[in-house]
């Protein structure tokens, strides 16, 4: 059995009189340590499939799986603990907490943890070694980002959920985070999901999945990603 596992999934969402359907029997799988790319158009069903895959939305039909566990069977307890010891999400814009240094916000992540790795070795791992003790405001948009990238991984999750990370950055910076994820998978074997809407990035994964209108339109698999520089 794959370690992730979507078997005909699907989302509605009902706005008033009017079902939207969101996901519209989404299968795919992947393995442990892949780094894998969802693209798709804006609208398409991606953070619907990232946030059912990471049990902050449930789904309305089909089976999600994390290795041998049937996490669309959860009810809102398991999906609590779910959310808080198997997964490790990062944001858009970031969603740090503006009082706290870089390094208080690791830790206060690793406070709700069972395993948290060492925060300060963390935030050293995403080049952050220099800027421990600076809050979010005085760091720029990529380094905000690398705090919650270390926030997200020293959590030492089964699961690294990426909604947009690079959307609140320029390219360049983009690329450099999208390094930096790749090399976390790498490096440290750990599995990363990322949604972009940007196809410029989709050569650094090993696996890329193409959403459009709720249905998955390909499966590319790269034995041989690019690097980014
Ligand atoms: P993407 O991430 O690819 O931009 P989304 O997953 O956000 O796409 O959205 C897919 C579709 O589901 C869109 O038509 C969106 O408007 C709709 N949708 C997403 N979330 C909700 C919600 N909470 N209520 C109603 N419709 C939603
Ligand atoms: P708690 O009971 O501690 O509030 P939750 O189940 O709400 O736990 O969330 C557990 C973890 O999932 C949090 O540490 C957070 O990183 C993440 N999370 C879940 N939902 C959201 C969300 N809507 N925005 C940001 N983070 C979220």
């Amino acid at each position: 059995m794959a370690f992730v596992e979507f078997r005909e999934v699907t989302k509605y969402y009902q706005m008033g009189e009017q079902k939207i359907t969101a996901a519209d029997g989404i299968t795919f799988s992947f393995e442990k340590g892949e780094f894998v790319i969802i693209v798709g158009p804006s609208g398409a069903g991606k953070t619907t499939v990232l946030n059912m895959l990471g049990g902050m939305d449930v789904c309305s039909g089909g089976e999600i799986r994390l290795e041998d566990k049937l996490v669309s069977s959860y009810g809102s307890r398991q999906l609590t603990e779910y959310r808080r010891y198997d997964i490790g999400f990062v944001f858009q814009f970031y969603n740090l907490v503006p009082n706290l240094t870089a390094l208080e916000n690791v830790e206060l992540a690793c406070q709700i943890c069972r395993e948290p790795l060492d925060p300060a070795q963390t935030l050293k791992m995403v080049g952050l070694e220099d800027r421990m003790d600076n809050f979010p405001a005085q760091l720029s948009g990529g380094e905000q980002q690398r705090v919650s990238i270390a926030r997200a991984i020293c959590k030492n999750p089964k699961l690294l959920l990426c909604d947009e990370p690079t959307g609140a950055l320029d390219y360049n910076t983009g690329r450099t985070i999208l390094k930096l994820l790749q090399d976390t998978c790498r490096n440290t074997g750990r599995t990363v999901v990322v949604i972009t809407h940007n196809q410029a990035f989709t050569s650094l994964a090993n696996r890329v999945i193409t959403i459009k209108s709720g249905k998955v339109t390909s499966i590319a698999v790269n034995d041989h990603p690019m690097s980014a520089d």
